[in-house]
C-alpha cells in the first residue's frame, strides 16, 4: 500500500450544537440572488432571473469567533449573511417533496465576497473563483440539527457590523425555497453527506473594514461573531 508524500490535509469540520461530534465538510455550494430585494440592489431582475449556483472550497470555512484576515487584492470586501443547510444523506434528482429528508441541520454563514473582483469577473465573463472562493471566505456557525429546531421555512435573518444593523430579512422571502434549492442542485451534482449549501442573502450587503466586528444571526438557529483582522501579508515566498 502506497503512503502519502506528505500528511494529507485535515478534513474541515464544524461543531454541532448539543453534540460532541463534528460535522465533516465535503463541498460548499452557494446560491446567487435568492431574495428579490438583493437581486434588485445587484442590478438584476427578480421576476426574470433564476437563482444560480457557485461553490467555495471547504478549506475556506472558518468558525464563529475566528478572525477573518482582510483578504489581499481587494478594496471592497462585502458581507452576505445567509442560512446554511447541512446535508447528511445522498441526493440525486431528489424531488422537492423528498428534499427535506436530506437535511441534517442549519447554520448561519457569511458568504464573504471581494466585490471589486466579482464586478471585473462579471464584466469579462470570467469565473467567480477569486471573488468568492478565497481563504477564510466562508465563516459558518455551529450546526443545529433539524430535529432540535424543526424545518426552517421562515424567521428573521440579520447581520450587524459593530452593533449597527446592516442586513435584515426573513427566510420566507427566498425566491427559491430550501427544498427547491436542494431538488434543483441535486440534478446538477450528486449531493452527499457533508455538503453545505449557502442559500442566498437578503438586501443590505456592504463593505467590511479591518477592525470591524461582524455578527450574523438566524433566529432559532445561531448567532456568529467574527472580527476582521489586519490584512495578512499578500506575498508568498516559494
Ligand atoms: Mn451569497
Amino acid at each position: 500500500m502506497k503512503s502519502y508524500l506528505f500528511d494529507p490535509p485535515p478534513i474541515p469540520a464544524l461543531p454541532i450544537s448539543g453534540s460532541e461530534k463534528l460535522f465533516p465538510i465535503r463541498r460548499v455550494y452557494c446560491v446567487g440572488r435568492n431574495y428579490a430585494a438583493h437581486t434588485l440592489e445587484m442590478g438584476g431582475d427578480p421576476t426574470r432571473e433564476r437563482p444560480f449556483f457557485f461553490s467555495k472550497p471547504s478549506s475556506a470555512v472558518i468558525a464563529s469567533g475566528e478572525d477573518i484576515p482582510y483578504p489581499p487584492h481587494t478594496n471592497n470586501l462585502h458581507h452576505e449573511v445567509e442560512l446554511v443547510v447541512a446535508i447528511s444523506k445522498e441526493a440525486n434528482h431528489v424531488s422537492v417533496e423528498e428534499a427535506s429528508k436530506c437535511i441534517f441541520g442549519y447554520a448561519v454563514g457569511n458568504d464573504l465576497t471581494r466585490r471589486d473582483l466579482q464586478a471585473e469577473a462579471k464584466k469579462a465573463g470570467r469565473p467567480w473563483e477569486t471573488s468568492k472562493g478565497f481563504d477564510f471566505s466562508a465563516p459558518i456557525s455551529k450546526i443545529v440539527p433539524a430535529d432540535k429546531c424543526g424545518l426552517l421555512r421562515q424567521g428573521e435573518i440579520s447581520l450587524s457590523v459593530n452593533g449597527e444593523c446592516r442586513q435584515q430579512g426573513d427566510l420566507k422571502h427566498m425566491i427559491w425555497s430550501v427544498d427547491e434549492i436542494i431538488a434543483e442542485l441535486s440534478t446538477l451534482f450528486t449531493l452527499k453527506p457533508g455538503d453545505l449549501i449557502f442559500t442566498g442573502t437578503p438586501a443590505g450587503v456592504g463593505k467590511l473594514e479591518p477592525g470591524d466586528n461582524v455578527t450574523c444571526r438566524v433566529a432559532g438557529v445561531a448567532t456568529m461573531s467574527n472580527r476582521v483582522s489586519a490584512p495578512s501579508c499578500p506575498r508568498v515566498e516559494v
